[in-house]
């Protein structure tokens, strides 16, 4: 049996993804916002805020709100204007031919379980980890994947950053503003990093390096409070106390959904249109950090959110027959 096409489908429930449908809902689109699974780490309702516990850097807040508070807040919003919000997960789409077809639960079924006039992707990323025992429950507790968010509440305390590569320095670069000594723990003795964020860093009085060493171990149950690391040449393990920890050992947006369909930058991001939300499919739109590898901030991702459900509604006025 045939199903009726939505207006406009929107995958995926960050601040990107619910900011599209505070504005699609606006625009009378009536959008179904398919918001992920809790159980899924990728894609769970709510996106990466909701691992965040604090978030003082989101305006309108001045006395900091907390992430899933936060989401909770643009969930109410997105209902309240008549976004349909369904707690699923996309297992496939077809992004072939419109009306768009996006399936839930058997991605082998022979009709799809939802059609769609325009489709607003906004998948997020995940920051990769370490998985190690008691990660998930540290994140926001001294364990960290954002400098720029967290960054703050280590004033005067030394903390840690793990990888080699430019993210890694960064961070560790950014995070001297705050913190009293910052030790980056790399798994070899050379950095991926580029030579100019190499130079800077060296150059940094506060930041030390922690050669050929792998995070083996968080330190405490309920709030980090150090890592046991490895020497990866004898391996000798060794307790080392800091406040806080942040890994930054690369980005993976969450594009598998569009594989083979939807064009991808080198690096693995969605491509988009300069400017603009438009994917290289028309009527497809993406939002938020599945294509953005340079700002990842939730009020970037907002803000990239408000154009997909405008570039969506002027799609389909362009072609309403
Ligand atoms: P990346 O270049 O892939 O570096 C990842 C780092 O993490 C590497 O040093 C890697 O170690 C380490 N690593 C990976 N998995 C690990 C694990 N399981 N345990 C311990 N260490 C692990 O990622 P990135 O630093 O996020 O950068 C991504 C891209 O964005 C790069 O092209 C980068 O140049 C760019 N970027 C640029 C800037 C800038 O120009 N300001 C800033 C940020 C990012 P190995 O070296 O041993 O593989």
């Amino acid at each position: 049996m045939s199903v009726d096409a939505h207006k406009t489908i929107i995958i995926g429930s960050g601040p990107a993804g619910l900011t599209a449908a505070i504005y699609a809902a606006r625009a009378n689109l009536e959008p179904l916002v398919l918001e992920g699974e809790p159980s899924s780490t990728s894609d769970q309702p709510g996106g990466q805020l909701m691992l965040t516990t604090d978030v003082e850097n989101y305006p309108g807040f001045p006395d900091g709100v907390m992430g899933p508070e936060l989401m909770q807040m643009f969930r109410d919003q997105a209902q309240r204007f008549g976004a349909e919000l369904v707690t699923v997960r996309a297992s496939r789409v077809d992004l072939s031919s419109r009306p768009f077809g996006v399936w839930v639960g058997d991605p082998e079924a022979s009709e799809p379980t939802y059609r769609g006039e325009t489709i607003i992707i906004s998948t997020g990323a995940q920051s990769l980890m370490l998985g190690l025992p008691n990660e998930n429950e540290l994140v926001g507790h001294g364990l960290s994947t954002c400098a720029t968010c967290d960054g703050f509440f280590f004033r005067d305390l030394e903390i840690a950053v793990v990888g080699g590569g430019d993210s890694a320095l960064e961070e560790a670069i950014f995070l001297t503003k705050f913190a009293s000594k910052v030790t980056v723990i790399h798994r070899r003795d050379e950095l991926r990093a580029s030579k100019i964020m190499q130079d800077r860093a060296f150059a940094n009085p506060k930041i030390e390096f922690r050669w050929n060493s792998r995070v083996v171990e968080y330190c405490g149950d309920t709030k980090l409070s150090g890592v046991v690391v490895e020497d990866t040449s004898t391996g000798e393990r060794e307790e080392l106390s800091f406040a806080g920890v942040f890994v930054a050992i690369g980005h993976k947006p969450n594009t598998w959904l569009f594989d083979g369909q939807l064009p991808l930058k080198d690096n693995g991001y969605l491509l988009t249109e300069p400017d603009s939300s438009r994917t290289l499919i028309d009527g497809v739109f993406a939002c938020g950090d599945v294509q953005d590898d340079y700002y990842r901030q939730a009020i970037t991702a907002a803000g990239s959110g408000c154009q997909a459900a405008i570039d969506a509604e002027r799609w389909l006025e362009a072609n309403e027959d």
